[in-house]
């Protein structure tokens, strides 16, 4: 850890001394404190107050267990997880994420993010994340059903339209959110928003599904046209084959790019004629299939194992999609001596420290997730506001308002950056933008 300040280098010890064992959380912590440095010398205040203290302990944290039944008639038993990290600014709001690699850490650093995040968005939400180490690989559609059944049994005690609003994230899409939220209200007696991400015909909002890859476009293609140039006519690298990368790949294609890849966690392909959309959204939408299955319906892709590879196709810009840490060193390198010009992370934390640092010290423009993948959130907050209204607004309206979120979070970032000596830094220009709304408002509350 480099830190200049003291005082931040003894919350950042804390941290860790506290939680233990959960690497994922302190290097989010790590990265939000290091970047904090500049705006503490300019107002004490947010030392002296103690809101830093406040803002790295989630103020709620929730685990519980998952008993759910399979189709052979065993029981199985999983935990869930509902971190309430942050609620200053707005009812708790973020993903839940199902994925065997979830754990109280994982769900720390999400929720943590999910703080600045949201309150970049300049929307009214609180920051939280959820999970559960469930795997939905392989299950069918009555042990999802079942399994999330149960999760919401839980975690409907906790939740609701003006207290905590749970979305989508790794292995939860439309189908979970739809058993989650027909369990919300069977038990809760209300038809409310308490979840977001909802098909159409409950309460879903138009462009909730495409938010994320759209907006992580728009963030990218903001940035680039801050700096001359834009998507058009550029070779583009996905990662992922989700939610995420599926509309960012839709998007970057609308906005004149070439996307090349699209992975999954067992590897990736390259099709140099440019990803086909149609096929990637029947494989990976309507048949849920493994990613290698699109090398066989494409006559020029290959299809290579393991997931880093993807880093070393040329290209001039990177979107990963995927999952934390799926960029180290190793593959930052390849990417700047290959030529890249962008990097936007669609994914939560998908770079390591070591490769954020070789990014920011190359000519590489540089757009952090919390403020690049901030698009999904928007829209569930705007999912919200309709929820309230009982109103649906039109795709062209909400698509209109998420590109003017984006662009707004480019400037903010951008503008903090410059104003507090890091111009063009866009980690440090997000991470002090965010947390400003956030700390202020902490610190008009007093300790609580
Ligand atoms: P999905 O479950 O729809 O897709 C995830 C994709 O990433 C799949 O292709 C999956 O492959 C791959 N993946 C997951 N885990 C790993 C791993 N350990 N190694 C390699 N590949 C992996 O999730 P989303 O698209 O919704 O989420 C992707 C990322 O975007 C996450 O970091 C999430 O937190 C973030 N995000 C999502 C938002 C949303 O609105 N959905 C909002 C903001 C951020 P496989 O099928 O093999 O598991």
């Amino acid at each position: 850890m480099s830190f200049k300040n003291s005082y931040l280098a003894s919350v950042m010890e804390a941290v860790v001394a506290r939680n233990p064992h959960e690497p994922e959380f302190h290097q989010a912590v790590s990265e939000v404190l290091e970047s904090l440095e500049p705006i503490l010398e300019r107002k004490p205040a947010y030392q002296e107050s103690g809101v830093i203290e406040m803002l790295v302990e989630p103020e709620r944290i929730i685990k519980f267990r998952v008993p759910w039944v399979d189709d052979s008639g065993k029981v199985r038993v999983n935990r869930g997880y509902r971190v309430q990290f942050n609620s200053a600014i707005g009812p708790y709001k973020g993903g839940l994420r199902f994925h065997p690699s979830v754990y109280e850490g994982i769900i720390k650093f999400l929720g943590f993010e999910q703080v600045f995040k949201n309150s970049l968005t300049g929307l009214p939400i609180g920051g939280a994340k959820g999970g559960s180490d469930f795997d939905p690989k392989g299950k069918s559609n009555a042990e999802i059903m079942r399994f999330c059944q149960s999760f919401m049994t839980e975690l409907a005690k906790h939740i609701g339209a003006n207290t905590d609003v749970p979305a989508g994230d790794i292995g939860v899409g439309s189908r979970e959110v739809g058993y989650m939220f027909g369990q919300y209200k069977r038990l809760s007696n209300e038809y409310t928003g308490a979840l977001t991400g909802k098909g159409l015909n409950y309460g879903g909002s138009l462009v909730r599904t495409e938010a994320t890859g759209y907006g992580l476009c728009y963030f990218v293609e903001e940035m680039l046209k801050d700096n001359s140039t834009s998507m058009e006519g550029k070779t583009v690298v996905v990662s992922g084959s989700g939610n995420v990368a599926i509309y960012a790949t839709e998007k970057a294609i609308e906005l004149g790019a070439k996307v090349v890849t699209a992975s999954d966690s067992n590897g990736y392909v390259y099709d140099p004629d440019g990803i086909d959309l149609a096929l990637l959204k029947k494989i990976k939408l309507q048949e849920r299939k493994r990613i290698k299955e699109y090398a066989k319906e494409r006559p020029n892709a290959v299809y290579a194992e393991g997931c880093s590879g993807v880093w070393g196709v040329p290209c001039e810009i990177a979107l990963p999609c995927a999952t934390q840490n799926e960029i180290d060193a190793e593959s930052a390198k390849k990417l700047i001596e290959n030529g890249c010009i962008a990097v936007g992370e669609g994914a939560n934390m998908p770079s390591t420290k070591e490769a954020v640092k070789l990014f920011l010290e190359s000519d590489i423009m540089f757009a952090p997730a919390k403020a690049a993948n901030a698009g999904g959130v928007s829209i569930s907050a705007l999912e919200m506001s309709q929820n309230s209204q009982r109103y649906n607004w039109s795709f062209e309206k909400v698509d209109h308002m998420l590109q003017k979120i984006m662009v707004d979070i480019y400037k903010k970032s951008s503008e903090a950056a410059k104003e507090y000596g890091y111009e063009g830094n866009l980690v440090v220009g997000a991470n002090i933008a965010g947390f400003i709304k956030v700390a202020d408002t902490m610190m008009a509350y007093g300790v609580v």
